[in-house]
């Protein structure tokens, strides 16, 4: 170990699952090209206040509408998130009440994900419908507020076909990647299921080569 804790090991089979934003990087520092195809879900939140809703209680996502390129679905988010974005006006009234496409680049000194026209298109549409599904349902229409654009399900930054082959490996033998930055796009739906089952694939894979 040198002075600054990093220790050298070496190892036939390596596999790399550090995720869409963080196993690029790795790659970069190894010499192979990574980072290119980040696509990421893009979402805001569209909150309202509603006197004796009791939604804190309500399983988040239970429901979804599902729309051309994009869905919309009821999730109340952690008190932090209300902290961050609220506007001090709508934060006091919030914790008074209790309530609660693939154009990004991932490299070492940072990530860009750009918002495109398109991206900005759908969040509007979704935006305007929530809008009117809070105030039909009877939310006060002042305190209505929507957040800044945020991403979950990174990945794509190491996909098969470009970075790694059909069975996961690098340019380096022995070097496999097993996350959601092996998916060549985004799969449309929140990826959990999928990348499990690339990541048994790949162990199957690996199990076989080293056997
Ligand atoms: C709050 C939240 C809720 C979510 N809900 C859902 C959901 O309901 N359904 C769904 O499908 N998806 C959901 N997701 C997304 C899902 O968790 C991710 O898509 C998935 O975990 C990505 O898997 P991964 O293996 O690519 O990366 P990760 O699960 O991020 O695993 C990467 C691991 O590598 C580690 N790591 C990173 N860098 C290094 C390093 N240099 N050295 C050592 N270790 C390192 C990290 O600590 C981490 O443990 C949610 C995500 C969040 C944050």
């Amino acid at each position: 170990m040198d002075r600054s804790g990093l220790r050298e090991e070496s190892a036939d089979l390596v596999v790399l699952a550090a995720g869409g934003l963080e196993t690029p990087k790795i790659l970069l520092r190894s010499g192979i090209e990574a980072g290119d195809g980040l696509f990421a879900d893009l979402f805001v939140n569209t909150y309202g206040m509603m006197r004796g809703a009791r939604w804190r209680e309500e399983m988040s996502m239970a429901t979804v509408i599902r729309r051309e390129g994009y869905i919309l679905s009821p999730i109340l988010d952690t008190q932090i998130h209300m902290l961050l974005y609220l506007p001090l006006r709508k934060k006091l009234m919030a914790f008074r009440r209790g309530a609660r496409d693939a154009s990004g680049i991932v490299r070492e000194e940072g990530v860009v994900k750009p918002v495109t026209p398109n991206d900005r298109e759908k969040l509007d549409e979704g935006v305007r419908i929530s809008k009117e599904i809070l105030l039909e349902v009877g939310v006060e229409s002042s305190s209505i507020y929507t957040t800044g654009v945020r991403g979950a399900h990174v990945g794509g930054t190491a996909a098969m076909g470009k970075v790694i082959n059909r069975e996961h490996e690098t340019e380096i033998s022995g070097l496999y990647v097993g996350d959601a930055s092996a998916l060549p796009r985004a799969p449309r739906e929140p990826p959990v299921l999928t990348i499990v089952a690339l990541a048994k694939r790949l162990s199957k894979i690996v199990y076989e080569s080293a056997s």
